[in-house]
């Protein structure tokens, strides 16, 4: 399973952080995941949930939010948010747009305690 797979390297990553900036505790993963990504929000969930038993993000909550995309217009670099189907830009009327994020999944924010410094 995709999302499977992508909660484990969601894990990996956080953990990485956590080591790094000396963190003690992470209360929340904030992820953010495009629209157009393909990415299953309860799947992902799910994986979380049955791969954080035994990491030191067992209490770790992980909330996933939806980001827009955006669509740049290859003729005049207009970026607008693609909220619903557009075919040509809005600034100059070009049909030659180009999907810019919306199809990836990044780590939006951590919530810590204990930050040692
Ligand atoms: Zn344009």
């Amino acid at each position: 399973m995709h999302e499977l797979s992508l909660a484990h390297a969601l894990i990996k990553s956080v953990i990485r952080e956590m080591t790094e900036r000396r963190i003690a505790r992470v209360t929340t993963i904030c992820v953010r995941i495009g629209p157009l990504s393909g990415i299953m929000t309860e799947a992902l969930a799910f994986g979380f949930e049955s791969l954080r038993s035994d990491t030191p993000l067992a209490a770790t909550q992980l909330r996933i939010e939806e980001s827009p995309a955006a669509a740049v217009c290859q003729r005049c670099a207009h970026t607008f948010p693609l909220d619903e189907p557009v075919f040509s830009c809005p600034e100059c009327g070009s049909e030659d747009l180009r999907i810019s994020g919306g199809d990836d999944l990044h780590i939006a924010y951590l919530e810590v305690e204990n930050v040692c410094v």
